[in-house]
This record gives structure tokens, sequence and C-alpha cells, in this order.
């Protein structure tokens, strides 16, 4: 997807106007590109076709490339489409919160519920898991490990009651014992079938959840569209929970369940993990499904933080990975003067995984880094192999910068690590760099 509307753009690079002639051939390729990014057809034909009238209308903006400016369109209105914000679980007036989750078989309902009652915890919410899923023994066992390893409490009643039974019991407990959410966990099928609706529509009908979420998965592609247009119009869905988007898709799927239930993601699951879930953020999937990171969002923050021209020529270093030691002591002014590093490495595809704690040992590790670079030469600056052929150079800095040879030796090894990281970043793969003096 990345590569095709890399050719869309370049193709308008240069074109110094958006016109009708000129878009058509980029409008091709970003209807190509969802296409192939398992967006469902109806729902790409919509898109382009607001594109197409957003762009034609754009003023365009001097100082900024068309091709730029069509990127900008395009990603804002895959933003509008899939919502602005982030919004967040509901919490009833009254607890408990009632929660119902629904989905296919093996898109992981249940691994979700538990993720879900973690991430509540961080927000002081008790939780209660109910297992509904009678038809497969180990479907409760499942739950109940996964309440055990994060300390919560399980409701189950055996796989001899019935599942709307079950739910209703449940919700009971958990408001005798004063739980703030109960999180109710069902059974799914491979297909969609009558009875599985039936008996959702029931649990649903019984305890009147706040909360009725479709766990979708991100894998799952063209078929998001119809699953989600069945789920929302049999039961009602509030909102949805994409998994697996640890893997490689483009989460075209979000695309399509937003569009066709109009109820918002909420929450992505990025791993098997109980600790692998993010609140769901419109614009970072957007340009996710780009195929660009949120290098957009950088070099939007960029523009206003310290001027077109000078963001350009960041953005054209980091994607050429033409820098030296120089650019990086620039690039890591620019970084401080757009905000936090913190802040910075959630938008670069890869890096959003890094704890805080990784974070704040990097703000150290950059100042150490910034410390060694202050103490070379300029040829040593402008030509980091000089360093790694010289240990006597080396050494001249570490005693100038006041460190160990051996944390010399890590800078120049991380930097051209990091350099050739970027110039396969620049290439149009996105792989989890790191910077110098990192990790
Ligand atoms: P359910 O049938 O809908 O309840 O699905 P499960 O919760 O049992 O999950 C099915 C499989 O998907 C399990 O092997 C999970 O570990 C796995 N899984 C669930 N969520 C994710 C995710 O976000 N990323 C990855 N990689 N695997 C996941
Ligand atoms: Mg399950």
């Amino acid at each position: 997807l990345a590569d095709r509307l890399e050719g869309a753009w370049k193709k308008l690079r240069g074109q110094d106007k958006i016109s009708e002639a000129n878009i058509q051939e980029a409008l091709r390729e970003v209807r190509r590109a969802l296409l192939e990014a398992d967006v469902n057809l109806q729902v790409v034909k919509d898109f382009v076709a607001e594109v197409q009238e957003k762009a034609l209308g754009a003023e365009v903006i001097s100082g900024v490339r068309p091709d730029q400016q069509f990127i900008k369109i395009v990603h804002d209105q895959l933003v509008e489409v899939m919502g602005e914000t982030n919004v967040p679980l509901a919490e009833a007036e009254s607890a408990p919160t009632i929660v119902l989750m629904a989905g296919l078989q093996g898109t992981g309902k249940t691994t979700a519920t538990a993720k879900l009652a973690l991430h509540l915890r961080k927000q002081n919410r008790s939780t209660l898991l109910v297992a509904t899923d009678v038809y497969r023994p180990a479907a409760i066992d499942q739950l109940i490990t996964l309440g055990k390893q994060i300390n919560v409490p399980v409701f189950e009643l055996g796989t001899d009651a019935n599942p709307v039974e079950i739910a209703r019991q449940g919700v009971a407990k958990a408001r005798e014992d004063g739980i703030n959410t109960v999180i109710i966990d069902t059974a799914g099928r491979l297909q969609i079938d009558e009875d599985m609706m039936d008996e959702l529509a029931q649990i649903k009908d019984t305890v009147q959840p706040h909360e009725v979420l479709l766990v979708v998965d991100a894998m799952t592609g063209q078929e998001a569209a119809s699953l989600t247009r069945t789920f929302h119009d049999r039961i009602g869905i509030t909102g949805a929970i994409l998994t697996k988007l640890d893997g490689d898709t483009r989460g075209g799927a979000a695309l399509s369940v937003r569009q066709i239930s109009g109820q918002p993601i909420k929450f992505v699951g990025v791993g098997e993990k109980v600790e692998a879930l993010q609140p769901f953020y419109p614009d970072r999937m957007a340009s996710r499904i780009l195929g660009m990171g949120d290098v957009l969002t950088l070099v939007e923050k960029a523009q206003e933080e310290v001027g077109i021209a000078e963001a350009e020529k960041l953005q054209e270093k980091i994607l050429n990975a033409q820098f030296d030691f120089d650019d990086f002591l620039k690039q890591t002014r620019l970084l401080k003067a757009m905000g936090s590093l913190g802040g910075i490495m959630k938008m670069i595809p890869g890096l959003n995984k890094i704890s805080s704690e990784q974070l704040e040992q990097g703000e150290v590790q950059l100042k150490r880094a910034e410390a060694m670079i202050n103490s070379m030469t300029r040829e040593e600056r402008k030509n980091p192999d000089l360093l790694s052929s010289s240990p006597s150079r080396r050494r001249r800095i570490a005693k100038g910068a006041g460190y160990g040879l051996d944390d010399v030796s890590k800078l120049v090894s991380d930097f051209q690590k990091m350099r050739s990281l970027m110039q396969q970043m620049g290439q149009g793969q996105m792989p989890g760099m790191g910077l110098p003096g990192m990790g």
C-alpha cells in the first residue's frame, strides 16, 4: 500500500496545482491502495468520492507542494471517517457498567475481556468477568486462567448453565459486590449463525449493557465489513475492538468497521499478552492505513514549530538517511523544540512500544551523545566512518567529553546502525529503529 501511494504522490509532485486532470491518477492509486489494504469496496468508493470533492475544492497553500497537500486531504478524510479523537469506554452513572463482548470465534474476545479488565484497573475501576461461552469447556478455563493472571474475579456456572442466565446472575453479583464494571465474554462461532445471534440478542435484552463491543480481527480484511453490518443490524454495537494489529496488516478493517457501523473503535489489541491493549487513535490509524507511520504528524508538528522549510529538510534527511553527526545534533535540537522525546517517539512506528523508563534513559543518553559529538572535529562529524576506523580518534573524543572509550565506540556503532535503518525506512520499510546510545 505504501508503495502504491508513494507512486501516486510522486506523480503529483512537480505539478504546481491540484486539478481534475492530475488528480485522477492519484485517486485511482488511493482506490487501489485501499482495496489492497482490504477496505470494503463500497467504503472505498464513498471515500474516494469524498476525497475528490475536497481535493478539487482545495485552495493551493503556498509553500506546500500539491502532492503533500493531497496526502493531507486523504489523511484528513481518513481521520474524519474514523472519528476525530479517541472515545473512551462508557461508564454508567450508577455501577456497574455493563460491557458485552461480541464477535466470531478466535477473534480475541476472551483475551480482550481480560485486557480490558487490566486497562480499567489502571483507572481504579474494579471488574468482574463473566464466562458465558459454555460450548467449549476450555473457554471457561481460559477466562479463569486469565482472571488469575491479572487477579480479577471470574463469574461462571460451568458448561451446563444457560448463557443468558449466567450473564444475568453475573451482573447481579457485580451489583451486589459493588463492582464498577462487569465484562461479559460470549461464545463465538466460526461463521455467523442464527443461534449465536439469538443468544447474543437475548443476553443483550436481559442485561441491557452500556457497551456492546464488537471484537474484530484486523486480519479479517474485506470480511470485516459484512461482519460489522450483520452484528450491528442484528444486535446494535456501541463500539469495537480491533485485535491483532501487531500483525502486518495495515488495518483497513478499521475503516470498514467505522464507516459501516458509525460506531467508534475504542481499543486495539497489539499482542497476545494481557497488557497488549491500547486506546484507538484515529489519526495514528489513518497514517498506518496510508502506510507512512505518523511521519505526517511529525511533519505537521514540525511545520508549526520550526517552519515548513526546515521541516521539509528534516523529513528529506530522515528519509534519505543522508545525515551526519551535525545533522544528528540539529535533529535532536529540533526534537527538543517540538516537545519531549517521548512524544515524538510515540509517533514513529515501532518506537511506541518503548517504556517511559527507557525513554527517560533515552533523554539522558541523548545528552551524553551530544557531549561526545561536541568533542569531535568538524571533519569527524561530517564523516562518521573516520571514527569507526580510528581508535585513537575515539580515545581523544572520550577524553574530551569525559566519557569512556567504550561509550564513544558504542555511539559510533549505534549511529551507523541507525543510519542504515533509516535508509531502509526511506525505502519504504519501517524497522523498529533505535537512536544512538539507546538500548
Ligand atoms: P475468542 O475465541 O474470540 O475468545 O478469541 P481468544 O481470546 O481465545 O483469542 C484467540 C487467539 O488470538 C489466541 O491465541 C490469542 O492469544 C490470540 N490473540 C488475541 N488477541 C490478540 C492480539 O491482539 N494480537 C495477537 N497477536 N494475538 C491475539
Ligand atoms: Mg473466547
